[in-house]
């Protein structure tokens, strides 16, 4: 442990130096406030052993400019050595930043014991900055997980909740077109059946990495909403964009070539409804969805494995 020790008697530096070495630290001397600063700052200590009465600034001066080049999270203890032995400045000294206050002349026993209840300190904080560091990383391990769908490990419906009300509010603000598209997986209820439960979950995450592989812009998420559902977020995209995205996710799904004998395509097959709005106050994320949801609905009913998107007549057609 290296330990700074700012003292300008030479005889006293001398002593202290000595003590600190014999309980198997390494001291570095400081004849001056400055000179202890500095040295603080280069050879960043584990404790500091400070004088008050000092030829440059006092003691009390050194432990404020330490606290405050303290790199944040950081902490050094530091114990004030001294012959003023006035309750005021015992005070002052701990408000200065100081965390124990010796009188002179301090044995070398007294002063042993201090520094190791201050080391043990240190390694206690050590290891709670260990413990919270990991902490930190679990937490975030645990966002992270919290927002994927445990089968396919892309995104799940929490997260593309998210997602879509922020870039909902970010639209409205930005006054830009935002796009939804729903996803269903056709007849899958038959290919269950058909090959049983474990290949239909292997289908879905075979699905659901051709989906995520066919966006190819930063901003878009695809994420599972359900069952065999997956729904994606298109910022910035007009209904054009959304189409064309939504067929070349159809596309690569087609190219799994799944093969599906209970289906009449022969293979598995997905259908999408496709909505696109500029968010308005009066609106919300969910009716975006809804549309989407509805333009699927179109589409599994026209005959399943195409994209659809409502027309101002069937929008109201299938409004109550
Ligand atoms: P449609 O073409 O109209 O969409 O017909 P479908 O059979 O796909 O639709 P339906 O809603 O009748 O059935 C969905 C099926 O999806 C039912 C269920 O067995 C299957 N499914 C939902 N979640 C999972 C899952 O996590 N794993 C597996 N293997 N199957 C699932
Ligand atoms: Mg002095
Ligand atoms: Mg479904
Ligand atoms: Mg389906």
């Amino acid at each position: 442990m290296k330990t700074l020790v700012i003292e300008d008697s030479s005889s006293s530096l001398k002593i202290l130096c000595h003590y600190v070495e014999k309980l198997g630290n390494t001291p570095i001397p400081a004849p001056s406030g400055a000179i202890g600063v500095d040295l603080f700052l280069s050879e960043r200590p584990d404790l500091v052993l400070l004088d008050i009465v000092l030829p440059d600034f006092d003691g009390f001066e050194v432990a404020r400019r330490i606290r405050q080049l303290e790199r944040p999270g950081d902490w050094t203890p530091i114990i004030f050595l001294t012959s003023l032995s006035k309750d005021e400045d015992l005070e002052k000294g701990i408000a200065a930043g100081g965390d124990d206050y010796l009188l002179k002349p301090v044995s070398d026993v007294v002063l042993g014991a201090k520094i190791r209840a201050m080391q043990r300190i240190i390694q206690m904080r050590q290891s709670l900055l260990v413990l919270t560091r990991k902490l930190d990383a679990a937490n975030q391990e645990l966002k992270r997980l919290a927002a994927l769908d445990g089968l396919t490990g892309i995104p799940n419906r929490r997260h593309f909740d998210e997602v879509l009300a922020r870039e909902w509010r970010r639209a409205m603000r930005q006054g830009t077109e935002l796009s939804v598209l729903m996803c269903d997986i056709d007849f899958f209820k038959q290919y269950n059946d058909a090959y049983g439960h474990l290949q239909g979950d292997e289908a879905l995450r075979l699905v659901a990495k051709a989906l995520t592989e066919a966006m190819d812009r930063g901003g878009d998420l695809i994420a599972r909403y359900g069952g065999e559902e997956f729904a994606a977020v298109l910022p910035e995209t007009s209904p054009g964009g959304a189409l064309f995205v939504a067929e070349r996710m159809k596309q690569a799904v087609e190219l799994l070539n799944l093969v599906h004998c209970d289906s009449p395509f022969g293979r598995i097959t997905t259908s999408f409804g496709i909505a696109s709005t500029v968010p308005m106050a009066e609106n919300n994320p969910l009716s975006l969805v809804n549309e989407a949801d509805r333009a699927l609905y179109e589409a599994k009913h026209d005959g399943r494995n195409r994209v659809c998107r409502l027309t101002p007549k069937n929008i109201k057609a299938i409004e109550p």
